[in-house]
């Protein structure tokens, strides 16, 4: 069991592409970033907003020419939700996607 879960702090460089809350727009803070998944290409990340409460989920990743893209999606998901899914099993990549689709699909109800 992955006891460092939650615990890696997170690079400057990925700090400063956490951008802002799209519910209120407040920039996020990066102590309550939490790092659900992390590679070489890709870092997930889920976060909570000070300002509104809402939870969202950011993905970074690497393009090619080292190129740092940001995806922030609002999910209902509470942080501790995510923890007992990911403890479930170990999180692949595919386990994004079918994440990734599932908040596409909440969110267009
Ligand atoms: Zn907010």
């Amino acid at each position: 069991m992955n006891t460092e879960f939650g615990k890696t702090s997170l690079l400057k460089g990925e700090m400063n592409f956490l951008g802002r809350c799209p519910a209120c727009k407040a920039v996020f803070c990066a102590e309550k970033a939490t790092i659900l998944q992390k590679d070489a290409q890709q870092t997930l990340f889920h976060i909570d907003c000070v300002s509104c409460k809402s939870s969202s989920l950011i993905t970074l990743s690497i393009g090619p020419m080292h190129l740092l893209t940001s995806i922030i999606v609002l999910t209902d998901l509470h942080k501790s939700d995510i923890v007992s899914l990911s403890k479930a099993h170990a999180v692949t990549s595919d386990d994004v996607l079918v994440l990734h689709k599932y908040l596409k699909s909440s969110q267009s109800k």
